[in-house]
């Protein structure tokens, strides 16, 4: 019972170290909605941040592309490729890859929202992080939204340059500060016993299980792409890195 339960149980590279792109893992399990292996460098879409992308290379050099990567059974990570009829062996050692530039790009993407989160003073109803855009959707009124002056103030906190701090606290010390969890549509995982906030010095600590930046100085700069009305309590706050 119990090893079925380990085999199924994916560990998260990521959640020690984001900036891991190459490692090396073993086959656990495979069907045709993914691979599952025993560790991963790859993040599984959740909490608003697509899945990882890049490529599983067998012991004989053969190549398995992953184009998304999603929460399987249990703890179990399911690396998705387009052709199910690539089957590793269970139990064979794979070389595992990330797309690197585009994960970098989630990680700057992700960490501004952070950031933007502290510009705009508001509860959080909804947000999405794709490689080229991120979002945030807030219950605010429209006119306390100025598209320049968020701009202005996120780029402003962005150039201090902080480094950002994981911190694992217990889901006890979560209910006893109720502010903490700004995301009304996303709540921390919980059940596990802790639960781990980014926290940006000075500017932010939320619970988010997502992958960040060491220090907010490489987002470089954002911009605001666009405000839109999405309904009364979603106010959309549109960003793309400015390079
Ligand atoms: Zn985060």
């Amino acid at each position: 019972m119990s090893a079925q339960f380990n085999a199924m149980t994916t560990e998260r590279l990521f959640r020690d170290d984001a900036y891991l792109r190459e490692t090396s893992a073993r086959v656990v399990d495979v069907d045709e909605r993914g691979i599952t292996l025993d560790r991963t460098i790859f993040y599984p879409q959740g909490g608003g941040q697509v899945g990882d992308t890049g490529v599983l290379v067998r012991t004989n050099g053969e190549p398995i592309v992953v184009v998304d990567t999603r929460k399987g059974d249990a703890d179990a990570i399911l690396h998705v490729r387009t052709d199910a009829a690539l089957r590793p062996e269970i139990g064979e050692t794979l070389k595992l890859a990330i797309d690197w530039e585009r994960r970098y790009r989630l990680m700057r993407l992700h960490t501004a929202l952070h950031v933007l989160s502290c510009v705009v003073v508001a509860p959080v109803t909804g947000g999405n992080i794709a490689p080229d855009k991120a979002r945030l959707d807030f219950d605010i009124d429209m006119s306390l939204l100025d598209a320049q002056k968020i701009e202005r103030e996120t780029n402003a906190l962005i150039a201090r340059g902080i480094a950002t701090e994981t911190v694992w606290i217990t889901d006890e010390e979560l209910d006893a500060r109720p502010e903490l969890v700004k995301t009304m549509s996303v709540k921390p995982p919980r059940g596990a016993g802790r639960v781990r906030l980014l926290r940006i010095p000075g500017i932010d600590l939320q619970p988010c299980g997502g992958t960040h930046v060491a220090n907010i100085g490489e987002i470089g700069a954002i911009r605001v792409l666009r405000i839109k009305n999405e309904g009364r309590r979603n106010r959309r706050v549109e960003i793309a890195l400015a390079d």
